[in-house]
C-alpha cells in the first residue's frame, strides 16, 4: 500500500451544506408564521442570497473569524439566514434562550464574549433586561415596521440592503461554527462549542432511516426552538438533504401548530413531550378538525414521553418516535426504532420498546458506569451513569468549565442513569444530576435551594421534581423554617423571583421540621420524593 493521503481531505463544513442547498434546492420552500399570525413563504435560494449579504454587512461591522454573535430569535426566516451566514463566514452562531432569567442571560453573553446580537423586536424587553450588564458592539433588530429605532440599534433589513453578497472564505472543519449553553446542576451554565465537522456529520447522520429518516420529499416543522441545541439538527439536515421547512415563529400553541401542519402539508415535526401533550389534547377534543394525512412521523425528545401519549397519537394514526440527546451531543445521541428483532412482537412489546431511549446513533459509543467505577453489563437490569463519545459529542466546555463531566479517557458523563439491554438499547431510569426539567427547560434544584437558604427565615431547603402531566416535572420546595421565625410560601416565592423566571418558581412549598439526609450529609431526595409524590397520588 502506498503511504499518505489518497483521498481528498474535503472539509466537512456547514459552508458546504449552505452551498449545496443553494445549488441543489434553491427553490425549496420555507414557510413561516409571523408574530401577527399571518403565514409567508420564502425559499432556500432567497434565504441564502440574503445570508451572503448579511455576512458582508456583518464583516463590515468588524465581525470576523471566530467571533461569537448572539441571536435572540424564534424559529423565523431571519434566524435561518443567521444559521447560514455566521458559520459560513467563519463566525460563531450563538443562540440564546429567551426563556432564561436575565441574570443567566447576562452571564452567558459575557462568558461567550458575544460581539453583536440580533434580536427580534418582540424580544426587546428580554434583551433590555440583561443588556446593561454587557455592552454589545452592535445591536441589530429584526422588525416588521420601519419606525425610527432607539439610538445605537441597527435595523436588520437595512443592514442586508446595504451590502454585496459575500464569497464564503476557505473553511476549516475543526473551527467553531456554533455554540449553545446548557444549565449545570449547580452554578453557571456551560458553553458547548460545535465545530463545523461535528455539525456536518450530525446533519448527515440525522437523515438516516433509523434516525429521523429525512428526504427531499419532506416538509419539516421544528417546534423545537432554534435556540435549543441547533433545533435538534433539523435546520442543517434540511439544507443538506433539500427538505422543505416550516418555521412556526413565536406561536407554539397546539392550534397554531396544527393549522400549519395542515396548510403546509408538513411530513415530519419534532418537539418536547409538553408540546405533544397539548397537541394530543387538541386532537382528542376535535379529532376531525385537521387533515394531517401528510404527516408520517413526529420526533419527541428532551424528556421521556409516556406510553399513554404514544398510544394517544396512535389512535389518531400519528406516529411518535423518541430520540434522546443533549446540548453536549449536538444533540442526537440515540433514537428508538424497532429493528428486525421485533418483527413478530406484539403491540404491547412494541410500545415497551418505543418508550425506551433507543439505540445509539452510528458512530456514537455508549457505556454505563456504576458509582464504584465499574462498567455495567448490558443486561437491562444493572444501572449506571451513561457515558458517551463520538464525533459530535463535546470533549470540553467553553473556557474549560465543568472538567469533571469528562472522563480521563475522553468520554462525556451525561448525568443520566440508564440500563442497557443486550441489543445496546438504552432505558433512562434516573438522573444523577440534580435538575428539574419542566416543559423541556431546566431548573437547577441546587441553585433554588441555595437561594431559599439565603432567606433569613429559612434554616434548610430542598427542592425536588414532582411528576406533572403537562410539564413533565415541576419543582416542589421542602423548607425548614428557622427556630422562632415564621414565613409564608408567598414571601419565599417573591424572594426567589428576584433571580428566577416565573416558570422556574416552585408551585408548592411544604414546611417540615427536618429534611432527611444521607450518610454523607446530603439531602435524601429519594425519601422526600416518596413522601410527597405518594401524598399527591
Ligand atoms: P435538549 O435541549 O435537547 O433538551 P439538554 O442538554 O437541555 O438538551 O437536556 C438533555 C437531557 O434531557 C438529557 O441528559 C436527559 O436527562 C433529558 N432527555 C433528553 N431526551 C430524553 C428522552 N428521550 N427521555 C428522557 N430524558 C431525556
Amino acid at each position: 500500500m502506498r503511504e499518505g493521503l489518497m483521498m481528498d481531505d474535503y472539509p466537512l463544513s456547514l459552508t458546504r451544506i449552505v452551498e449545496r442547498a443553494e445549488q441543489f434546492s434553491p427553490g425549496r420552500r420555507v414557510a413561516f408564521r409571523r408574530p401577527d399570525g399571518s403565514v409567508g413563504h420564502t425559499s432556500f435560494g432567497e434565504g441564502i442570497a440574503r445570508a451572503r449579504r448579511l455576512a458582508s454587512a456583518l464583516a463590515e461591522l468588524g465581525i470576523g473569524a471566530g467571533d461569537a454573535v448572539a441571536t435572540l430569535l424564534f424559529n423565523q426566516p431571519e434566524h435561518l439566514e443567521l444559521y447560514f451566514a455566521l458559520p459560513a463566514m467563519g463566525a460563531v452562531l450563538h443562540t440564546l434562550n429567551p426563556r432564561l432569567h436575565h441574570e443567566e442571560l447576562s452571564f452567558i453573553v459575557n462568558d461567550a464574549q458575544d460581539r453583536a446580537i440580533i434580536v427580534d423586536e418582540t424580544l426587546l424587553a428580554v434583551f433590555e433586561a440583561f443588556h446593561p450588564a454587557r455592552s454589545f458592539e452592535h445591536v441589530i433588530v429584526v422588525r416588521a415596521g420601519d419606525d425610527p429605532l432607539p439610538e445605537g440599534y441597527v435595523d436588520f433589513e437595512a443592514l442586508i440592503a446595504s451590502a454585496a453578497p459575500m464569497s464564503w472564505p476557505a473553511e476549516d472543519e475543526l473551527r467553531a461554527a456554533a455554540m449553545c449553553y446548557t444549565s449545570g446542576t449547580t452554578g453557571r451554565p456551560k458553553g458547548v462549542v460545535y465545530s463545523h465537522r461535528a455539525l456536518a456529520l450530525h446533519s448527515l447522520m440525522g437523515a438516516l432511516p433509523d434516525l429521523m429518516d429525512i428526504s427531499r420529499r419532506d416538509v419539516i416543522l421544528p417546534v423545537v426552538p432554534m435556540f435549543h441545541a441547533n433545533a435538534w439538527g433539523l435546520i442543517y439536515t434540511a439544507a443538506l438533504i433539500g427538505s422543505g421547512l416550516v418555521l412556526p415563529g413565536p406561536r407554539l400553541d397546539a392550534e397554531s401548530v396544527l393549522d400549519l401542519f395542515e396548510s403546509e402539508r408538513v411530513t415530519m415535526s419534532a418537539g418536547v413531550p409538553t408540546v405533544w401533550m397539548a397537541i394530543l389534547q387538541a386532537l382528542d377534543a376535535e379529532p376531525d378538525r385537521w387533515d394531517l394525512g401528510s404527516i408520517t412521523r413526529m420526533i419527541v425528545g428532551g424528556a421521556a414521553p409516556s406510553k399513554g401519549m404514544m398510544r394517544g397519537f396512535d389512535r389518531h394514526g400519528l406516529r411518535l418516535i423518541q430520540g434522546w440527546g443533549m446540548t453536549e451531543t449536538s444533540p442526537l445521541g440515540s433514537v428508538s426504532r424497532p429493528g428486525l428483532e421485533l418483527e413478530d412482537a406484539s403491540e404491547e412489546e412494541l410500545v415497551d420498546d418505543r418508550v425506551r431511549q433507543g439505540i445509539a446513533c452510528p458512530l456514537v459509543e455508549i457505556r454505563g458506569r456504576r458509582d464504584d467505577g465499574e462498567l455495567i453489563p448490558w443486561d437491562d437490569a444493572a444501572m449506571g451513569e451513561l457515558e458517551v463519545r463520538g464525533p459530535w459529542v463535546a470533549r470540553a466546555y467553553h473556557g474549560g468549565q465543568g472538567a469533571d463531566k469528562f472522563t480521563e479517557d475522553g468520554w462525556f458523563r451525561t448525568g443520566d442513569v440508564v440500563c442497557i439491554n443486550a441489543l445496546g438499547n438504552l432505558r433512562i431510569c434516573d438522573r444523577s444530576k440534580d435538575l428539574i426539567k419542566s416543559g423541556g427547560e431546566w431548573i437547577s434544584s441546587v441553585d433554588l435551594e441555595n437561594l431559599l437558604m439565603s432567606h433569613p427565615d429559612v434554616a434548610e431547603a430542598a427542592v425536588i421534581a414532582m411528576p406533572d402531566e403537562r410539564w413533565g416535572e415541576r419543582p416542589l420546595a421542602v423548607v425548614v423554617v428557622r427556630a422562632g421565625a415564621t414565613v409564608e410560601a408567598d414571601a419565599l416565592r417573591e424572594h426567589l423571583a428576584r433571580e428566577y423566571a416565573k416558570w422556574q418558581l416552585p408551585d408548592r412549598f411544604e414546611f417540615v421540621s427536618e429534611i432527611p439526609r444521607t450518610a454523607t450529609g446530603k439531602f435524601k431526595k429519594t425519601a422526600l420524593r416518596e413522601l410527597f409524590v405518594s401524598q399527591t397520588v
